[in-house]
């Protein structure tokens, strides 16, 4: 198998040795002679590997006693319309959420929400193209609002939140898709936290949701019952058929972290190998990134070549040395590296060989 680099923002890049292990596992997990694909989900086969799954997130996030992780299914743009759907119904009508607008998907979020509450916009970073988090004392936060919704690493702009929001007694709800176990979290200053699981958990079709347990219960009479939290959560997220075989490569992937040192460890490798790019980049004229340097993201790296008649080739020349799917985003252009927690610094330092050599023969 050819050696490849995988830079994709998802569906993204998984540890070597967990697909390995799945693929042993494939048609006879652990002596069953079932795969994990064929089993119940009520069997106490996938109870067991569900329960792990769980148990191994709370333990990676430290999460505090009084939340629930649950699974779900419908991604993280589902969430913009599952977050107001439980949380509205907690407010006098009309509703009111607060939100920062850092880039596309906070965009997007912003959009679903206004089917269900007044949206108030409290900050944006639109005005300045997306390439920094407003500051947290310009934000104008509602009183009486349902909750504040910020969007912690904005995948396609490549923004990242490297503090933790501090918005009073109102809940505090982050979409962490592209983020959530590249770093340490202050799970109790959130009221909700939800990845879709493709960016750096495993594969699409699973949601983590991680909620308190004050926010249950008040789910609106229109809110679909598997996507109301307090019935996922009385049913340890076995009200329908979960992704079981999604669960089950997060689960791997959660004992993967662990046997790596948990998420401290990786926070650290992470800092590391996005640091190799943008130090790079920083020192080169001929690629530049433009987001200011307190909000960079250290997952999702976009760049852009100053001649960008050059990007075919750049990209055409980074495939024949195996490093994969460095396009930018449609909207923005440009190239992208995300660098998740299962890309090695081999992979990051592969990267900035192929660039040198690039702007050379191009210069
Ligand atoms: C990818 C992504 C989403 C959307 O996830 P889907 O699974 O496609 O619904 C939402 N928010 C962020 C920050 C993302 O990176």
């Amino acid at each position: 198998m050819a050696e490849v680099f995988n830079f994709s923002a998802g569906p993204a890049v998984l540890p070597k040795e967990v697909l390995a292990q799945a693929a042993a596992e494939m048609q006879d997990w652990h002596g069953s002679g079932m795969s994990v694909m064929e089993m119940s989900h009520r069997g106490p086969e996938f109870m067991s590997i569900c329960q792990a799954a769980v148990r191994d997130a709370r333990t990676l996030l430290n999460v505090p006693d009084n939340y629930q992780v649950l699974f779900l299914q419908g991604g993280g743009l589902a969430e913009n319309a599952i977050v107001p759907l439980n949380l509205v119904g907690r407010c006098a009508k009309p509703a009111k959420v607060d939100f920062v607008h850092t880039g596309s998907w906070s965009g997007k979020s912003i959009k679903e929400a206004a089917k269900y509450a007044h949206v108030h916009v409290a900050a944006s970073g639109q005005a300045g193209g997306f390439t920094a988090v407003p500051a947290q004392a310009d934000w104008q936060l509602s009183k009486d609002a349902a909750y504040v919704h910020v969007c912690t690493n904005e995948t396609i702009d490549g923004v990242e939140f490297h503090f933790t929001p501090e918005v009073g007694a109102v809940p505090l709800v982050a979409d962490m898709s592209s983020h959530i176990f590249s770093r340490e979290i202050e799970v109790a200053k959130y009221g909700v936290i939800f990845g879709g699981a493709q960016k750096n958990i495993g594969p699409a079709g699973l949601t983590i949701v991680i909620v308190r347990d004050d926010l249950l219960g008040h789910a609106l009479p229109i809110c679909p019952s598997a996507f109301d939290w307090q019935i996922i959560a009385q049913n340890e997220s076995m009200y329908n058929t979960p992704p079981t075989y999604a669960i089950y490569i997060a689960g791997l992937v959660f004992q993967w972290l662990l046997k790596n040192g948990g998420v401290a460890a990786q926070e650290q490798r992470n800092i590391a190998k996005a640091r190799i790019l943008y130090d790079y980049l920083d020192s080169s004229d001929f690629y530049q990134n433009r987001v200011e340097k307190n909000a960079r993201s250290r997952m999702n790296i976009p760049f852009y070549l100053k001649d960008e008649a050059r990007n075919a080739a750049f990209l055409q020349g980074a495939q024949a040395q195996g490093l994969l799917q460095l396009k930018g985003h449609k909207s923005v252009g440009g190239m992208r590296a995300s660098l998740y927690n299962a890309m090695p610094m081999e992979g990051v330092q592969a990267l900035v060989t192929f660039m040198q050599s690039f702007a050379m023969q191009n210069a």
